[in-house]
């Protein structure tokens, strides 16, 4: 790949870290003619995570919600190098990075003219003792795989067992800490297997099987209009998963959760643990954060500004998604993805602008006419780069049951709509849309149609 352009200018290294919502969208976004390009993600591939929570119980394949990195690649306009890597190092003085590759065992330090960072997050546990060893998340693929062997193997366990044997009550307790979407859509999941598959095969324990969703507030899905959490709430009720509200953990050890419900101390058994409290920062974050002193106190984020570029590292560092922390932004895929399209376009202009004060340089003032035109065209370029502007568009949540809610913004006006055939369909719908090839959007349609006539896979 030339380093230079035809005339003769210098191609600018734009370095991005990660393989997510943010940085996949950007890359899409990028014309990556402009600029020597190279992704840094441990992750070879896309997760699209709206659908992770369907994939422990089998109704959506893992395979069907992935994309490689390597044919998102194929289809840039230019070459983008991808390295399978860790970034452990950020140096802002010296715009370099130190990469780590546990898998192909190698490290080096890259160079950078702009980096983007959108390493997303990591799963919150509040430093609550023995959540890290004990719990599952839901983050990422091995996630989901391991709730799937744990699933399984609890039940095989506990039908070995016979039936008043305490250890079989507790394998049979399925706890999820956090009722945000994560643990409300993986709650509704795990119950619609129960009811719907596991129900056919093993009637015994799948009545045994008791689903119990914990949450600190007085309500689960607070991001949720009131009436839509309450529909929620009813309808989870109604389908026997016991909403623990108002009981913050405290503790977890091998087999039993304690909990706090006001002045009083609860202890939840459990034979599977799925722990979905939200979001923390990923080590390269508190990395990025401990090397400029204007972020050094964040706690929840890279702070950025309106630009989207890091504050303390304006010239040369962007930051997206859910590594970063702005008032008004949610660490939300929508988010994500705005952010990407829109530092697609800022880079377009960057290099615009780069071409015009390369050709200004090398006419070394020869011709004053040339400068001044190319400097109104800088400033002009410069005006249009204009602030990030989020268009929410709306909330939407699978509650069970083939039930879902939409909490959906249509320019000034809101639109709830909860429960209800039509609403899931709309789920689908905008989910199949969103999805971000025609391979996984074809194989996610065959997955729920395959669900309807033969059920759910949930072999390992
Ligand atoms: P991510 O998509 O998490 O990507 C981060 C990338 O950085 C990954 O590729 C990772 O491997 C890489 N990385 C990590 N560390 C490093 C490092 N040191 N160096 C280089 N790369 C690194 N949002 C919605 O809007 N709608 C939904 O329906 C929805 N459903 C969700 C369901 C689940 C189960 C979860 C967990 C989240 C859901 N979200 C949803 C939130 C959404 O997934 C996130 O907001 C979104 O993924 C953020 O995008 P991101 O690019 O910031 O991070
Ligand atoms: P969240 O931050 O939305 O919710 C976490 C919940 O855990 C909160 O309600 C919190 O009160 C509770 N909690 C925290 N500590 C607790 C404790 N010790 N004991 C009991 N409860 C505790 O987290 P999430 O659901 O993982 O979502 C993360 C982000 O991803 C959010 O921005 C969310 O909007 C987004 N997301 C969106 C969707 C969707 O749109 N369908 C789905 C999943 C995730």
């Amino acid at each position: 790949k030339s380093v230079i352009h035809e005339n003769g200018s210098k191609r600018k290294n734009i370095v991005i870290l990660g393989s997510g919502w943010g940085a996949v969208t950007l890359l899409k976004h990028l014309d990556t003619s402009e600029y020597n390009v190279t992704i840094v993600s441990p992750r070879n591939y896309f997760l699209f995570t709206p659908l992770l929570p369907s994939t422990p119980v089998g109704t959506v394949e893992l395979k069907s919600i992935i994309e490689p990195i390597r044919s998102i690649t194929r289809s840039t306009k230019s070459q983008v190098d991808y390295l399978e890597a860790e970034c452990t190092d950020v140096d802002p003085h010296s715009k370099r990075i130190h990469i780590v590759s546990n898998a192909n065992n190698y490290e080096m330090d890259l160079e950078y003219d702009y980096l983007v960072v959108g390493v997303g997050a990591q799963p919150n546990t509040f430093g609550i003792p023995g959540v890290m060893e004990h719990a599952s998340f839901l983050k990422e693929i091995p996630d989901a795989q391991q709730i799937k062997s744990k699933i399984l193997y609890n039940i095989e366990k506990a039908a070995s067992l016979h039936e008043d044997d305490p250890l079989r009550k507790s394998l049979l307790n399925f706890v999820i800490v956090g009722g945000g979407p994560t643990g409300v859509e993986f709650a509704a999941e795990l119950r619609d297997y129960v009811d719907q598959d596991l129900n056919k095969w093993m009637p015994s324990i799948s009545k045994e099987i008791n689903i119990v969703l914990v949450e600190a507030l007085p309500n689960i899905l607070n991001m949720f209009d009131k009436k839509l959490f309450n529909y929620a709430q009813d309808l989870m009720m109604k389908n026997k998963i016991d909403l623990k509200l108002k009981t913050m953990v405290k503790n977890v050890d091998g087999n039993i959760i304690t909990a706090k419900i006001g002045e009083k101390i609860e202890e939840i058994p459990y034979g599977l643990l799925v722990w979905a409290t939200g979001n923390g920062c990923r080590p390269i974050t508190q990395n990025l954060m401990s090397k400029i002193p204007e972020i050094q106190n964040s706690r929840r984020g890279l702070l950025i500004n309106k630009k989207l570029e890091l504050l303390g590292a304006e010239d040369s560092i962007y930051a997206l998604g859910d590594c970063t922390f702005h008032p008004g932004l949610f660490p939300t895929a929508q988010v994500a993805h705005q952010e990407g399209e829109y530092l697609g376009e800022v880079f377009h202009k960057k290099f615009l602008i780069d071409q015009l004060q390369y050709t200004s340089k090398q006419n070394n003032g020869a011709n004053a006419e040339l400068i001044k035109k190319n400097d109104f065209k800088i400033k002009k370029l410069q005006s249009k780069i204009k602030d990030f502007e989020y268009k929410n568009q709306g909330a939407l949540c699978y509650i069970g049951s083939d039930e879902a809610l939409a909490d959906l913004a249509i320019g000034e006006s809101k639109l709830r709509l909860s429960g209800g055939g039509l609403t899931f369909l709309f789920w689908q719908s905008a989910y199949l849309a969103m999805c971000l090839s025609v391979r996984s959007r074809m194989l996610v349609a065959f997955d729920w149609v395959k669900l309807h006539f033969v059920g759910r896979d949930s072999s390992v």
